[in-house]
């Protein structure tokens, strides 16, 4: 493997009619994906998709958007799915303030819950943060216990950065680094050692230039990687193999 996209949404309906192509591409390009449950459905379908291929794995988790929805059958099916051997973290969890798709309460009591899941399981979690910063770190800091994961899609400075990777974290960096306007977020990635970061594209969503506006697939991973090794002086290949080592060493991936 050369390559690893940490966060795909392969189940997503905008794959709906060349999943199989976009797969293919990725196989091609030496490129192992984590398809990343945000669902009980899309937990399954991520699962399917892992024992289907052999350059995917999967998380499974629930989506704070969808945090309203999790109950004790809820957490006893995914408690179920995640003892998978293709299943290699907990996630996409966190809180969405920016949204608000569900009620604040249910999204803080359904990442304790899924929190507590991935600390049972030994497993790492996946992290979604949307002006949420705060509540996120209180809740990660609360039982004292040593969560290890990736702060997913990371768009902070570089004071939130050192947080993050202090409590053990690694950062997942994907096409916003590539937009015009996110400067504070190129200083921070610029600073944070490669061991780190964690390539990801959070496809279909959040195209990297030049692709922006199009459907983002993981391949276009590459662009990220571009910008990384641009800010930092590296060769492209040295920020590939480090970051592919780094999702290896994070998830316990076998290649
Ligand atoms: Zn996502």
């Amino acid at each position: 493997m050369k390559w690893i996209d940490s966060h795909a949404h392969l189940d997503d309906r905008a794959f709906e009619a060349d999943r199989a192509t976009v797969i293919a591409r990725c196989s091609e390009a030496e490129m192992g994906v984590l398809a990343i449950g945000s669902s009980l459905r899309s937990s399954r379908e991520a699962v399917r998709l892992a024992s289907r291929y052999r350059n995917i794995w999967a998380t499974v988790g629930i989506h704070p958007h969808h945090a309203k929805f999790v109950d004790e059958a809820a957490l006893i099916e995914l408690k179920e799915l995640a003892q998978d051997d293709l299943v290699v973290g907990i996630g996409e969890i966190g809180l969405d303030y920016y949204r608000d798709l569900s009620p604040r309460d249910r999204q803080r009591s359904a990442l304790r819950q899924q929190l507590n899941l991935a600390i049972e399981l030994n497993l790492p979690v996946c992290l979604h943060n949307r002006e949420s910063t705060d509540d996120l770190l209180a809740i990660l800091k609360e039982t004292g216990k040593r969560h290890c994961g990736v702060v997913h899609s990371f768009l902070g400075d570089g004071t939130l950065a050192d947080e993050f990777l202090d409590m053990g974290f690694h950062l997942g960096i994907g096409g916003p680094l590539t937009f015009p306007g996110n400067e504070v977020l190129r200083v921070a990635v610029k600073r944070t050692p490669l061991d780190r970061i964690l390539l990801e594209t959070d496809c279909p969503y959040l195209t990297p230039v030049p692709y922006r506006g199009r459907r983002n697939e993981p391949v276009y991973v590459k662009y990220v990687a571009e910008e990384i090794a641009k800010l930092k002086g590296l060769a492209l290949q040295d920020v590939a193999k480090q970051t592919t080592k780094n999702a290896i060493r994070l998830f316990g991936l076998s290649d």
